[in-house]
């Protein structure tokens, strides 16, 4: 089957990704959100994202403006039934993203493939609610869209082979590599980072060692390029605790359990970057541990 149209829905620091790589690749973009503002934001990001490729040379100035042109913004999920694909990476609640599929549904072309961005909820439970869950996948991105390689494809238990195979090729045109991972907690990357960070932030708790000591030792010692705390605070601490969650529940296993301090950060609204404050303070030029 032939992807031409992509509809994507939710405008937020995934979502703008999603719609830069997809348009760069040629397709045609109907970009959803609830939020003008979220909407306008996302096109301000991608054309300011676009313009730093061009000038390193990594896109020509036409190419840019061809992809931009094939961006439409709307309110109006209605509209995006005309897609052949949609790419759901709305905020992160199992809630909110039933109700976008349910108002999709009687929107959608009979052989529109859905998907979801999701880091952490069961895609074989979302697809189960649709009225296709043989045509629904996950489709994983990894942030910053447009600079990472990987795109992870989720199976749910019913997705059959096609859709499976549309998918990977739209992966293919993107320029990206896709790694299958079956719909268990957290999926392959999560499932393996997220108590790496967690362990972290055990290491910090205990007094092991302080925000700097960790974050150095894991980048000159395992030649990671961002230390785990760094990492946290990039992901959004409430993300990470989120999944950790999803771990511990998923997996009825202690060793996901969440670390208090970890927890403790998220009570205090401190979650990384996006709020100025994590295991670091970015309120000034140079990052300041807070502990
Ligand atoms: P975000 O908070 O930056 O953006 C979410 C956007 O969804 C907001 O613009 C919000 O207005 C919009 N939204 C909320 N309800 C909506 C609705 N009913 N219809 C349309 N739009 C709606 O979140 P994000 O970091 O972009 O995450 C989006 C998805 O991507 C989540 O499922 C998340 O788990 C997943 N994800 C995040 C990361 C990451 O590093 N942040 C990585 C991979 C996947």
């Amino acid at each position: 089957m032939e992807i031409r149209k992509v509809g994507i829905v939710g405008a937020g620091q995934m979502g703008n990704g999603i719609a830069h790589v997809i348009a760069a690749a040629g397709y045609d973009v109907l970009f959803n959100d609830i939020s003008q503002d979220a909407l306008d934001k996302a096109i301000l990001i991608i054309d300011g994202n676009m313009e730093r490729q061009v000038s390193k040379g990594k896109m020509d100035a036409s190419a840019k403006a061809d992809a931009l042109s094939r961006i439409q913004t709307t309110l109006s999920l209605p509209e995006l039934g005309q897609a052949d694909l949609i790419i759901e990476s709305a905020t992160e609640r199992e809630t909110v993203k039933q109700a976008i599929f349910e108002d999709l549904l009687p929107h959608l072309e009979p052989h529109t493939i859905l998907t979801s961005n999701t880091s952490s909820i069961s895609i074989t439970r979302l697809a189960s609610r649709t009225d296709r869950p043989e045509k629904f996948m996950g489709f994983h991105f990894m942030n910053p869209v447009p600079i990472m390689q990987l795109v992870e494809l989720i199976r749910g238990i019913a997705t059959d082979q096609p859709t499976y195979d549309a998918c990977f090729s739209v992966v293919e045109r993107l320029g990206k590599t896709a790694a299958s991972s079956e719909d268990f907690p957290a999926f392959i990357v999560n499932r393996i980072l997220m108590p790496m960070i967690n362990e972290a932030v055990y290491t910090l708790y205990e007094g092991v060692g302080s925000v700097t000591s960790i974050d150095t030792s894991m980048k000159l010692g395992t030649n990671h390029p961002m230390g785990p705390l760094e990492l946290a605070d990039f992901i959004g601490l409430d993300t990470c605790l989120a999944i950790m969650n999803v771990l511990h529940d998923g997996l009825a296993d202690t060793k996901y359990r969440p670390c208090p301090l970890l927890t403790k950060y998220v009570e205090a609204g401190w979650l990384g970057r996006k709020t100025g404050r994590g295991f670091y303070d970015y309120r000034e030029e140079v990052p300041v541990p807070t502990r």
